[in-house]
């Protein structure tokens, strides 16, 4: 619904006029003639969350990556595992096409959805125009269904109930970092705005 028929913005930066509307969540007003973004919800102080959410979730991947997710005891035999261990259990089981899903879904996709939203939103908040990064949104798009660490974190959960009927399982310090990854992954993904990123990317 229109605001008001006679109301108008001044783009401060080609000084086109614009009609004023309301806007919804999420939602931005930009200059048709230079692309300058003049009102807006889900502007670039998402983006900047975006950066920063990402650039957390990054650490956050290699320290969920590095230290054992949880330890199991069964009849006196200890071991740790980290989310690597069930990858390579399942290749040395024959189970390959799992075992490739699951390094895929689990380590490989959010490592490189979550490097690709930083490089996007970092390129969007300095005012950098690469080119490069175009072709990098796409990606950030295909890879973001394939970012299964939430997924992942709550199957875990799942598994510890299943497997403490089998032995005793103890969660490690992996297993909170692997948390604070799949809350920073939601984060992201719910502040990453890939419409607005291509409106910035593509500004003359
Ligand atoms: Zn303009």
């Amino acid at each position: 619904m229109n605001e008001s028929a006679d109301a108008w913005l001044v783009c401060p930066r080609c000084h086109a006029g614009c009609r004023d509307r309301k806007l919804g969540a999420r939602e931005f007003l930009i200059c048709s003639r230079c692309g300058e973004e003049l009102k807006g919800t889900g502007g670039m102080g998402a983006m900047q969350c975006a950066c920063a959410f990402s650039a957390t979730a990054l650490v956050l991947t290699l320290l969920a990556n590095v230290y054992p997710v949880l330890s199991f005891d069964v009849a006196g035999n200890s071991q740790d595992n980290l989310i690597f261990t069930g990858v390579e259990g399942l290749w040395s089981q024959g189970y390959r096409g799992i075992a490739s899903l699951v390094f895929f879904s689990a380590i490989a996709a959010p490592a490189l959805y979550l490097s690709v939203v930083f490089f996007v939103s970092a390129c969007c908040c300095l005012g950098w125009r690469l080119r490069s990064a175009i072709p990098m949104l796409r990606l950030a798009e295909t890879l973001e269904s394939w970012n299964l660490i939430p997924v992942f974190a709550v199957a875990c959960v799942v598994s510890v109930v299943k497997l403490d009927t089998l032995g005793q399982v103890t969660w490690e310090a992996g297993a909170f970092w692997m948390a604070l990854l799949a809350v920073f992954t939601l984060l992201t993904i719910q502040f990453f705005n890939k419409r607005h990123a291509m409106v910035v990317l593509q500004r003359p």
